[in-house]
């Protein structure tokens, strides 16, 4: 569910429209729902009721100061994977102790930053690293406690892009390792064995490779427990999908109920790591159209979002919802809908049927909370989206618009 509605021919965000946050502030530019943000975190946290569980949201969807001090408000803790993530959470005046880190490269300095800021845990992902992390604990002089990720070579039947389950992906190690890695972390004087942890993928529409991977994970913690390591954290991970188009992904309910089951009698802690179920659909990318342009053979409609603001259709060949901000009658045709880049993927919807818009019309890019602002870039030196927060009847700006000067701060001619 989400705040974004029409209110006679007018989309707004909870009530305000969206045609006057792009008079005042210009295109391009992500406006959110607090109203939706909220509910999500409030809609898993009820799914979880009972359990003892944190809630670690995935930074890295969206890592916008305001968006992780809503989080934070909300009791929430953090799933980051790098050391300006865990900046990011402190800014943003979240908790370090309810902090998660993850990723396969971490830098000693990265992991000295957040053993000093005094994380909940680093999911470690290789052997190297294992020692790298007992290296930096033994030099502060402090245990830092570690969960290993473990791969448990699931098919999370999603994109191949942002599937990390599979015994190819780069992420986690094998059962049998993580097995023999915390026999050995039982000698290492800077380490601390406290949980457990894995992550098979994103946008996960299906439960089946969810509760599979979840009870083999779940089999490995009671096994280990049993042999006498003191681990409280069960890590699940994030992944869960959203509705783009037409995909049914588990409600938060569904989810917690496979989860649950598949955890019965671990009596562990659940860390879970939603990133794009809490943000992606409380999130849209308003854009402007430019150019209406007919070659023989299609429709281009040029608007003034390119890849560089939001990546994932290039990137992932992802659907997203246009909505036009002003509704316009007419009889739909199909069009490309594609931005100023110059690249060829530069393509916001290929084939899309849409009332042909005038120029200067304002769509929504519907569902771009999660990896839009986050994964975009300056290419074709185009300054970042500005980022506004909506709340009821107010909105304010929560990321001002770069400017070029922004663009070559630190550079030298
Ligand atoms: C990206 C990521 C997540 C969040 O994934 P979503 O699909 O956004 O829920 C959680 N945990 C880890 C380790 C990740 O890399």
């Amino acid at each position: 569910m989400n705040h974004f509605n029409y209110v006679r021919g007018s989309l707004h965000a909870e009530q305000v429209p969206l045609a006057a946050i792009a008079e005042a502030v210009g295109t391009p530019t992500y406006v959110y729902s607090t109203a939706t943000l909220t509910r999500h975190f409030r809609v898993v946290t009820e799914a979880f009721q009972g359990t003892p569980h944190l809630i670690c949201y995935s930074v890295k969807a969206n890592s916008t100061l305001a968006v992780l001090h809503l989080f934070a408000k909300e009791g929430g803790g953090f799933d980051i994977v790098s050391g300006g993530e865990l900046a990011r959470v402190q800014r943003a005046g979240g908790s370090p102790g309810k902090t998660v880190f993850a990723g396969v490269g971490k830098t000693p300095e990265e992991m000295e930053q957040a053993l000093a800021a005094g994380i909940l845990m680093f999911n470690v992902e290789s052997a190297e690293e294992l020692e790298a992390l007992d290296a930096v604990g033994r030099k502060v002089g402090r245990r830092a406690p570690f969960a290993l990720r473990v791969n448990p070579d699931v098919d999370a039947r999603t994109h191949r892009y942002i599937s990390t389950g599979l015994k190819t992906s780069k992420f986690g190690v094998p059962f049998e390792e993580a097995v023999a890695l915390y026999a050995r972390s039982r000698k290492m004087k800077g380490l601390s064995a406290v949980g457990l942890d894995c992550h098979i993928g994103s946008q996960l529409t299906q439960a089946a490779p969810m509760k599979v991977a979840i009870s083999k994970v779940a089999g490995l913690y009671r096994s280990l427990k049993e042999q006498g390591y003191p681990l409280s954290y069960l890590d699940i991970g994030g992944g869960l999908g959203i509705t783009y188009s037409d995909e049914t992904p588990p409600s938060p309910a569904e989810y917690a109920r496979t989860v649950l089951k598949a955890v019965e009698d671990t009596g562990s802690t659940l860390i879970l790591e939603p990133g794009r179920a809490l943000v992606g659909n409380a999130g849209v990318l308003l854009t402007r159209v430019l150019y209406r342009k007919r070659t023989p053979t299609k429709t281009f409609v040029v608007v003034d979002v390119g890849m560089n603001d939001l990546i994932r259709p290039a990137l992932y060949e992802a659907h997203h919802a246009l909505q036009p901000v002003v509704k316009r009658r007419g009889k739909p045709v199909e069009v490309d809908v594609v931005g100023p880049v110059c690249e060829s993927s530069d393509v916001l919807a290929r084939a899309r049927a849409l009332v042909l818009p005038q120029q200067d019309d304002l769509y929504a890019v519907m569902s771009a909370g999660a990896y839009g602002m986050s994964m975009s870039s300056t290419y074709n030196s185009r300054p970042r989206s500005a980022e506004v927060l909506v709340d009821g009847a107010a909105w304010r700006v929560i990321r001002e618009r770069e400017t070029v000067e922004d663009l070559w701060r630190g550079e030298r001619a």
